[in-house]
């Protein structure tokens, strides 16, 4: 996986790429990421990379020039990127997005500044645009990050254990079960005791029961949008998981 960002403030970029999963992906070449300031490709001496909005108004503009020549020169070096706009106009990202990203081979992230991009770049030089939610961040920066982030834990090799980006929360439609680590007590709150009994199918049922009813309790809207088979159905029963929003759904069926 490739990725190219664009941004005025390259600097920005580089500490979330120095620490943990994300440098080991890089030491080990599972991932590559390529920063580019926008300003380098400026046309004017000052080298501007924004402008007054036609029509007045407030704040500034980024100019199309700039961009579009990061984008030329990127093409040529490495054809066919995906390129997405980082915008709090854009799909709104989450897990599956991430997944649909993670199997592509080039990834080009546009970070805006300022009152954000000419209309121009939003139209006819993207592929997408992203938002990592509904609210307005100084720049793109951190969104890239968390998009390079996000994809690259999915990478195949990237996580110690495979099986860690299967049981994210999401990816099975909804929240992680609880977990616990040492000691077994903690000021007089004691671990579940199933999870001491060394029985991995009583064990899996009650973290899949205790999934379904964090969800419940947290994020109910996902479980209107789980399908439960017969055999989950049987589990929550067994476990008297109460998750009214899921009983309706399971009453549906
Ligand atoms: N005035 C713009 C608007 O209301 O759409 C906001 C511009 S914002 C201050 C500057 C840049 O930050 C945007 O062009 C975009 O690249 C980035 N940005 C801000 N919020 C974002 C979000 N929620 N998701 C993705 N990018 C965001």
């Amino acid at each position: 996986m490739r990725f190219d960002v664009l941004t005025i403030f390259p600097d920005l970029l580089s500490s979330p790429l120095q620490e943990g999963i994300i440098q080991k992906a890089l030491v080990a070449e599972k991932v590559s990421v390529h920063t580019h300031n926008i300003r380098d490709c400026a046309l004017d001496k000052h080298a501007m990379t924004d402008d007054r909005p036609f029509g007045g108004g407030a704040g500034m503009v980024m100019k199309p020039e700039p961009i579009v020549a990061s984008l030329d020169k990127i093409e040529k070096e490495a054809p066919g990127g995906h390129v997405i706009l980082l915008s709090p106009q854009g799909r709104p990202y989450n897990q599956e997005i991430a997944q649909e990203l993670s199997g592509l081979s080039h990834i080009v992230l546009i970070c805006g500044r300022y009152e954000g991009f000419d209309e121009r770049i939003h139209r006819y030089w993207v592929d997408e645009e992203i938002s990592i939610g509904d609210y307005i961040l100084t720049g793109g920066e951190l969104a890239a990050m968390v998009l390079v982030d996000s994809i690259t834990r999915l990478l195949p090799g990237v996580l110690g254990c495979t099986e860690s980006a299967e049981c994210d929360a999401f990816s099975q439609g909804m929240l992680k079960h609880p977990q616990y680590t040492r000691p077994r007590e903690f000021q007089g709150h004691e671990v579940p005791e199933v999870l001491l009994s060394g029985d991995h199918r009583k064990i899996s049922e009650w973290r899949f029961a205790a999934a379904v009813q964090n969800t419940a309790e947290k994020r109910p809207e996902l479980l209107r949008q789980r399908y439960f088979s017969p055999a989950e159905l049987l589990i929550l029963k067994k476990y008297k998981v109460d998750a009214s929003l899921c009983l309706i759904r399971i009453n549906r069926k």
